[in-house]
């Protein structure tokens, strides 16, 4: 009877916290427990693979040695471990409200970013970035973003560590987004519509097509030949890389012990799919968990919009990060490093390429993938706002119609699932794509098969 009350007392938790002190002091490497290691990234113009020498010119070692280490786990510094306490160990909430208006049998669980001083879970990355950059003498960092989020991080992480910081935003984002542009100045930092006439790959991209929206593969051009031709001047990326991809899985490692303290472990891991860092966070300690036997069921889904299908349309292969081929050729599913996705308001999830990790995953099964259109993306964001309250992101969005949709085939099943997803961030400066979802201004955007097709014919061969 007492073990009964117990477990149902524990099951009525709403938010599951952990104290500040069991925050994760270890971030955990996914590549110690593949099958096989990473296909290495290659030298752009040699097709060799890439010598940590290579990147010296635009990272810092320390982030060198994590983006190619199989050590399984690897300490976040003292120093990065107060700044991130500022707002983790993140909260976990089960959605009764979402649950009870789906009557679903399911349990749903969202892991919340949202809490952090830029409002995602883009932070968790930037701080340790700045740190390193700090660390070896760094004066400045250029970087890029596309809805903003990841600017603002980095301009709050840069900030705390007294480095100057130069943004290129890509300029759809740039005009639909200006309080993002506003955050990035309050915390001290440049912010400039990409492509710009500061450097000759977003010069060459203007000849050609003065009103294009810009795309992330074109700011990331910039950003790195900005960092490339001045010394004091490191660049930085808010996803795709594996040490980013690292510095996220202290969101899923969270989640673990979290779900422990109410009995719990989850049959579904979802998180929306940009470069694929947020959904590394949430899932690489489940995939760990899957790979190694411990956990077999477990069912990961990264969750895409159907205007930009990298992981469901895309061909896995070498491809360069960037529009102008200036970054390591990466092993990744890819539409083409030249697509260009239509304007669409998750601009987070506006790249044509993947995490390698990600991608991998992917391809091995491990993670299978799901796209979705932008209407019934607001559609479950809306539910999720009229039920749990929280105005989500966009991009964070996709992860909430899986997870509903899921919750609804336990419903026909008759399953009582355990639903986790990774609520990556909060929509408060994204009101004008809501507007326009209730404007009926969103338009569903599949990209003709024909052009992706053509995109990919343009990937380098490589030997
Ligand atoms: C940037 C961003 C994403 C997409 O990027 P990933 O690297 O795929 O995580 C998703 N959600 C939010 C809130 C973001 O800011």
């Amino acid at each position: 009877m007492y073990i009964f009350i117990q477990s149902k007392v524990l099951c009525m938790k709403t938010k599951i916290l952990l104290e500040e002190e069991q925050m994760p002091k270890k971030w955990y490497n996914v590549q110690a427990d593949l099958p096989s290691p990473m296909d290495p990234p290659l030298h752009p113009a040699t097709h060799k693979p890439v010598m940590p020498d290579d990147l010296k010119a635009i990272f810092p070692m320390e982030l060198i040695r994590q983006e190619v280490t199989t050590d399984r786990y690897i300490d976040i510094p003292e120093e990065v471990q107060e700044v991130l306490h500022l707002w983790r160990p993140s909260p976990l909430y089960r959605a009764h409200r979402l649950e009870k208006f789906l009557k679903t049998p399911a349990k749903i669980y969202y892991k919340w970013e949202g809490v952090s001083p830029a409002g995602s879970h883009k932070t968790n990355t930037s701080i340790p970035q700045a740190y390193y950059n700090m660390k070896a003498g760094m004066e400045r960092i250029a970087t890029e973003t596309g809805a903003g989020q990841w600017g603002s991080a980095l301009a709050f992480a840069t900030m705390l560590y007294d480095l100057e910081c130069t943004i290129y935003m890509v300029r759809s984002s740039y005009t639909q987004k200006p309080y993002r542009k506003s955050m990035m100045h309050v915390w001290g930092a440049e912010c400039i519509p990409s492509p710009s006439t500061k450097t000759n790959a977003g010069k060459a991209v203007l000849e050609k097509d003065p009103d294009t929206p810009g795309a992330l593969g074109i700011a990331i051009s910039e950003a790195v030949e900005d960092a490339a031709t001045h010394a004091n001047t490191n660049y930085a990326l808010g996803s795709v890389l594996n040490h980013v991809c690292l510095h996220q899985t202290i969101i899923g490692q969270e989640c673990r012990e979290q779900l422990a303290m109410v009995d719990d472990y989850p049959d579904v891991v979802i998180g929306c799919v940009g470069g694929g860092s947020n959904f590394a966070g949430i899932s690489f300690p489940f995939a760990g968990d899957k790979m190694t036997g411990k956990h077999k069921d477990i069912d990961i889904i990264g969750v895409e919009p159907a205007s930009c299908p990298s992981l469901t349309k895309g061909v896995y292969t070498y491809d360069f990060g960037d529009v102008a081929g200036l970054t390591p050729l990466l092993k990744m599913f890819t539409l083409g490093h030249d697509f260009v996705p239509p304007a669409m308001h998750a601009g987070g999830l506006r790249y044509h390429g993947d995490s390698p990790i990600v991608s991998r995953l992917v391809h091995d099964g491990v993670a299978r993938a799901v796209s979705y259109h932008q209407s019934e993306v607001f559609d479950a964001a809306q539910t999720f706002a009229r039920t749990e309250g929280i105005i989500v992101a966009p991009e964070t969005a996709h992860a909430v119609r899986s997870a509903i949709d899921e919750a609804i085939k336990c419903k026909k099943s008759g399953e009582d699932k355990t639903i986790l997803f990774n609520c990556s961030g909060h929509g408060n400066f994204d009101m004008s794509a809501y507007d326009a979802f209730y404007a009926g201004q969103l338009v569903d955007y599949e990209y003709p098969d024909e052009l992706i097709r053509e995109a990919i014919g343009r990937i380098p061969k490589i030997e």
